[in-house]
């Protein structure tokens, strides 16, 4: 089978991103079609409806996340929000004084790499070690701060692990420090409570595509009040979105994201249940089977949708391959011809023979029961085969 052959029969990849949920799909067609205009367009109905769709969308991502709709920016996903947020941050003229910035060895590429880029400007950057079960210690980011430290940028929920960093206690912290706090909040927003305004969140970057909805869209939130954040646009134009995001605004997409910001607040608290019923299944079916599993990351401060699983003996990708009919993914980062190990699990203290024998379960909103069935016997079968 070639690779773009046939999409995988069942799957289990909802960390990499989701489908469009087809209630979010409905909503979206029109503005294709009929309300084309563009948003910005001040002179014509056609301008005026796309602009309303845009404000009610934006409206219903601030309600998700509990800030106002003022505070949100569009953008074209998580990785460009937190290239704005830090970036944007570091650049700004008031900013210029403190040099420094404290983040997490798991963050997403988009945060450690947009911090490189920084470094290389005079940046100096902290990577906080996380503890082996993938959480931050409180204590190692109190003493990583000084009186240079411009933001402290730490990840609501990992990609990779699933892992729920505490990011209300982290807020506190910067506000007691007079530091800004910046979260990517890709893998956290639409499954577990966020509180942009009560938590004290300054900056927090979202993405469409990992809440069932389209890709190519995302958000910036930034705090207008009580501080007040200023940003340095990275993208010049039009003035769109109060001059930090500058491009016509992909009206069909916005509205997708906020149909799927509405579904994901009321529907949050009965799918994590779900997922994590699911998830929990997941495992006892496993590891009522085989030896020699180990859950990578703490089992409590996790996504309930998220498994990561190291297979004593079993090379991940051999795993992978010998079943071709469910997605899922390795915990190693194919970018070049030989895999390496992520840089994740290196994070916990995984040998790179763990990390070779790790897999990323991703459980969703389309999940069904008899799929996960289906996984544990394909999996219990692959491993006892390829242990043989
Ligand atoms: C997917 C993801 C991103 C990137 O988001 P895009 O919208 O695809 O750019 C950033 N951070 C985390 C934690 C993610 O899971």
């Amino acid at each position: 089978m070639s690779q773009t052959d046939k999409p995988h029969k069942i799957y289990l990849d909802n960390q990499s991103t989701t489908a469009v949920d087809p209630r979010v799909m409905q909503v979206m067609l029109p503005y294709f079609t009929d309300y084309y205009g563009n948003a910005a367009s001040r002179n014509h109905a056609f301008g005026w409806a796309a602009a309303d769709a845009v404000e009610i969308a934006r409206e219903k991502v601030a309600k998700l996340i509990h800030c106002r709709p003022a505070e949100i920016i569009f953008t074209s996903g998580a990785t460009e929000a937190n290239n704005l947020a830090i970036t944007g941050l570091a650049q700004n003229k008031q900013n210029l004084k403190k040099d420094h910035i404290v983040t997490i060895k798991t963050e997403h590429k988009a945060v450690l790499d947009t911090c490189q880029m920084l470094e290389k400007d005079g940046f100096t950057v902290s990577y906080l070690d996380v503890n082996p079960d993938g959480v931050l210690n409180i204590s190692k980011l109190t003493d990583a701060i000084t009186d240079r430290t411009l933001l402290v940028s730490v990840m609501h929920a990992n990609n990779e692990i699933g892992i729920i960093q505490p990011i209300a206690e982290i807020a506190r912290i910067c506000a007691e420090r007079q530091v800004v706090f910046h979260t990517d909040g890709a893998q956290s927003v639409s499954k577990i409570p966020v509180d942009f305004s009560a938590w004290g969140i300054e900056l927090m970057s979202m993405s469409a595509h990992k809440m069932y909805g389209p890709k190519g869209i995302g958000a910036l939130a930034i705090r207008r009040k009580n501080p007040a954040i200023r940003l340095k646009p990275i993208q010049y134009g039009g003035g769109h979105e109060r001059g930090l995001r500058s491009g016509t605004l992909p009206v069909p997409l916005i509205v997708g994201f906020g149909a799927a910001c509405e579904l994901a607040l009321n529907e949050m608290a009965e799918e994590s249940r779900r997922a994590a019923k699911l998830r929990d299944m997941l495992l006892s079916g496993i590891t009522s089977e085989l030896d020699g599993i180990t859950v990578n990351g703490s089992m409590i401060d996790r996504l309930p949708g998220n498994l990561n699983l190291s297979f004593t003996n079993i090379n991940a990708e051999a795993l992978i391959m010998g079943m071709p009919e469910i997605a899922i993914s390795s915990g190693s980062a194919c970018t070049s011809s030989s895999p390496e190990p992520t840089y994740v699990l290196k994070a916990l203290g995984l040998s790179d023979d763990q990390s070779y024998s790790s897999v990323r379960f991703g459980i969703g909103r389309f999940t069904t029961e008899a799929e996960i069935t289906t996984v544990i016997s394909r999996i219990v079968e692959t491993v006892k085969r390829l242990r043989q």
